[in-house]
Formats: C-alpha cells, sequence, structure tokens
C-alpha cells in the first residue's frame, strides 16, 4: 500500500543541496573568477529582474566572458570545489529514492557543479544550464535552460505530467528568489535555510538547520 502523501521531489542545488563558503553561487564565482565583478553581477541581476535582459542573453553575457578569458574544463572543476554538499545531502536523497520517491532537480546551476559533486546523484530527471568543452577541454559553448525562475513551475508541470503525477503530490525543496514563482504550485514547498523572506513566509515548511537530514522525517 502507497502511504505516502507526496510521489516527487524536485531539488533546488545552490544553496539548497551544495553551499559555498561565502553564500555565492557557481555563476558569482566564476564570474569573479573571469574578470568580472560583484557590481557587474548585481547589476546584471538587476535588468534580469527589470524584464531587461533576457534568461538566455544573461547566460550568454556571463559564459562569453569566460570563453574569452579561455576557461577550461580543468580551471572550472577548481572553482567547483570551492562548493561542498551540504550534510546529510547525499545520505537523505538516496535514502528518498529508496523510499521509492521519484526524484528531479530542476536549477539554475550548471551541469559540471552536479556531475562533478554529487556524480552518484539519483535524479531521474536534471534541468539546469549547459557548458561544453572541446577537445583540448576548452570551454567554447552552452545552453541556457528554459527552467529557472519562471521557468522552474513549467519544469515541474512537465516531469509530473510525464510520470503521471498530480501536482498536488508534488513536493519541492528551495532556498532563494528564483524559487518563489513554486509556491503555490507545488503540493509542499520546504524552504532550506530560505535566503528570502517571501520564501520563508509563503512555505509549507521551513528547514533552518545546516543540514539535509530533516528531510527524511517529513518524507517519512
Ligand atoms: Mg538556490
Amino acid at each position: 500500500m502507497n502511504d505516502k502523501r507526496y510521489d516527487l521531489i524536485c531539488f533546488d542545488v545552490d544553496g539548497t543541496l551544495v553551499r559555498h563558503p561565502s553564500n555565492m553561487v557557481i555563476w558569482e564565482v566564476l564570474n569573479l573568477r573571469y574578470g568580472g565583478s560583484r557590481e557587474i553581477n548585481r547589476l546584471r541581476y538587476q535588468m534580469y529582474c527589470e524584464g531587461k535582459l533576457s534568461y538566455e542573453r544573461w547566460v550568454q553575457l556571463d559564459v562569453q566572458t569566460w570563453i574569452d578569458a579561455g576557461a577550461t574544463r580543468d580551471e572550472i572543476i577548481d572553482a567547483v570545489r570551492e562548493f561542498s554538499l551540504f550534510p546529510g545531502a547525499r545520505e537523505s536523497v538516496h535514502e528518498l529514492g529508496k523510499r521509492g520517491y521519484k526524484l528531479a532537480v530542476i536549477s539554475g546551476t550548471l551541469d559540471i557543479l552536479l556531475e562533478t559533486l554529487f556524480p552518484d546523484h539519483p535524479f531521474d530527471t536534471v534541468f539546469t544550464n549547459r557548458i561544453f568543452f572541446d577537445d583540448d577541454g576548452r570551454l567554447e559553448a552552452w545552453q541556457a535552460t528554459r527552467y529557472d525562475s519562471h521557468g522552474k513551475p513549467v519544469a515541474l508541470r512537465e516531469i509530473a505530467q510525464r510520470n503521471d503525477i498530480p501536482l498536488s503530490r508534488t513536493a519541492y525543496v528551495g532556498d532563494g528568489e528564483n524559487d518563489i514563482p513554486l509556491l503555490g504550485v507545488t503540493g509542499c514547498f520546504v524552504a532550506f535555510r530560505p535566503r528570502s523572506r517571501t520564501l520563508a513566509e509563503g512555505a509549507d515548511l521551513v528547514i533552518k538547520d545546516d543540514g539535509l537530514h530533516k528531510l527524511l522525517d517529513i518524507f517519512h
């Protein structure tokens, strides 16, 4: 008998599954590494929020800067190593998989971050931005995700539909402003160490711990 309240749990990545000592996301780290500045990061984010910069164009501006600076796979992996999985992330996610939940990632992070830090992940579906390297390991191309921010609910609907799961039986775990569009869409929003007040107030549950172990109590 299936007595679970949810069938699908989707995760954000930066700030949810992985953390950085300065609370930066991979975009910020790579922009700083390849000649950008905090001011440029802030400005592009603001322009995006005001609708003056499309998501795709934002990704292009950032990644092209790294390409122009000669970024390589080794260097980017080096930067990724500044991040680590949150305590309990690996164990909890694997255990949820064993308990029969469908698991997915809907994130604005880079594919290389998840591949490097959590290569053994059990996610059935992973939606992230993607970057590509040439045969010599030089960064050469990218593919922007359609599923960040306001695209997140679109992705959730798509995954739910594909698995024949009603939205009321989906859950989502996230921390940031780009997760806000999922409030009220998913059946159970778990805000993990929320960086946004809107998220903390709108979430069904809030985890303030320094790890993800509590997910195993929530999704038993
Ligand atoms: Mg996040």
